[in-house]
């Protein structure tokens, strides 16, 4: 699926930038800042734009949602015509506008670019919102990065046709120490551009595909009335003989359900929430040709359709030769649960 990334602010320029460093022909990707500093190391991306010179002179505007959002307003038609350009290179099926919700440039103004990329071009606009990781923050700090996020949420919730949510604490390792915040952010960018990119560019794969995810379906599961959507991966490596000395599994139809039956599990989400009683999904299974075992993936889909609640999964399988690992991705969008917002606002509660 041919997607323009933007990405806005810093969390969503190094995610977007992140995304363009799955070489993928179709994608395109600019990153947008109120920040000079924050745009220096975004090799990838195809272009990169400082908006409101005029006000922060490429300063930033700390985490001020308002000020973001009156940036946002009087920079339109420079971000507008930057983005014209690539558009009109990629010719996109989408927009996908990548963004932090607790910051302040992409947070206060991202809502204001779908806004008008919708207007214009009558093309899907998807968010990418990133919730905050707030473990050992001094109380204030955690107080304005939780009400910041709710706040940008609720006002960006009218104009995305879809927000895809993801939540930074679920990439938590109590256990580890060691890593750095940097290194957490990585990983985490890691993560999402590899779970969109097996799901965005299923039906591209050089081996054909015995079903494929085609964009029209990506699209139908997405929707177009404002859904909250989380993202589900399961994968495991699988032995090699020539990596004799790794451990993995030798897969078989079990497996691969079992797979497909973890993806959805409540860990293996970008946003945890209870799944039932969503409103679409498309499962992924990735991996060698020969582990794509046709029977375990009608089982699995049939095992998600009973959980969700939903009459039909849509589906693709992603068959790659040189696959280390057999895997599953499984978008689900109209999630109704968002008891994770209410906890965050009980946490402003207390720290108030
Ligand atoms: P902005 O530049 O004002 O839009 O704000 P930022 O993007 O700097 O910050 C918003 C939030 O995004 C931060 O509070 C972090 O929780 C998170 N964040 C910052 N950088 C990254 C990143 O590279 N990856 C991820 N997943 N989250 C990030």
């Amino acid at each position: 699926m041919r997607i323009l990334w933007i990405g806005y602010g810093q969390a969503g320029g190094k995610l977007a930038n992140t995304l363009m460093g799955m070489k993928q022909r179709s994608y395109r990707g600019i990153a947008v800042n109120t920040e000079n500093a924050d745009l220096a190391g975004l090799k990838k991306v195809n272009d990169s734009v400082v908006i409101g010179k005029y006000k922060q002179k490429g300063r930033g505007v700390g985490a001020d949602l308002d000020l973001g959002a009156e940036i946002a307003q009087k920079s339109l038609s420079l971000m507008m015509d930057r983005i014209d350009l690539l558009r009109r290179i990629l010719d996109p099926e989408a927009f996908w506008i990548v963004s932090g919700l607790a910051g302040g440039t992409g947070a206060g103004g991202a809502h204001i670019l779908a806004d008008e990329l919708r207007t214009i071009f009558h093309l899907p606009v998807y968010g990418m919102g990133v919730l905050p990781s707030t473990s050992g923050m001094p109380p204030e700090k955690e107080v304005l990065n939780l009400s910041n996020s709710l706040t940008s949420f609720e006002r960006w919730r009218q104009y995305f046709d879809n927000i895809l949510l993801i939540d930074n604490q679920q990439y938590e390792r109590r256990d580890d120490t060691r890593e750095s915040m940097q290194e957490m952010y990585e990983r985490i960018n890691t993560d999402i551009a590899k779970r969109l990119t097996l799901i965005l560019t299923a039906g591209e794969a050089k081996h054909p595909p015995q079903e494929v995810l085609a964009t029209p379906e990506i699209k139908a599961t997405l929707g177009s009335q404002g859904d909250i959507s989380t993202i589900g991966y399961r994968g495991e490596d699988i032995r090699l003989r020539t990596r004799f000395w790794k451990k993995g599994i030798e897969p078989d139809e079990r497996r691969l359900e079992e797979i497909i039956e973890g993806s959805i599990s409540k860990e293996s989400l970008t946003f945890p929430c209870d799944i039932n009683g969503s409103s679409a999904a498309a499962l992924v299974p990735y991996g060698r040709p020969k582990h794509l075992f046709t029977q375990a993936i009608t089982a699995g889909k049939a095992y998600l359709e009973q959980k969700l609640g939903v009459a039909a999964v849509r589906y693709g399988d992603y068959p790659d030769t040189r696959s280390g690992e057999l895997a599953a991705i499984t978008l689900i969008s109209g999630i109704p649960d968002l008891a994770r917002l209410d906890q965050m606002r009980k946490r402003i509660r207390e720290l108030s």
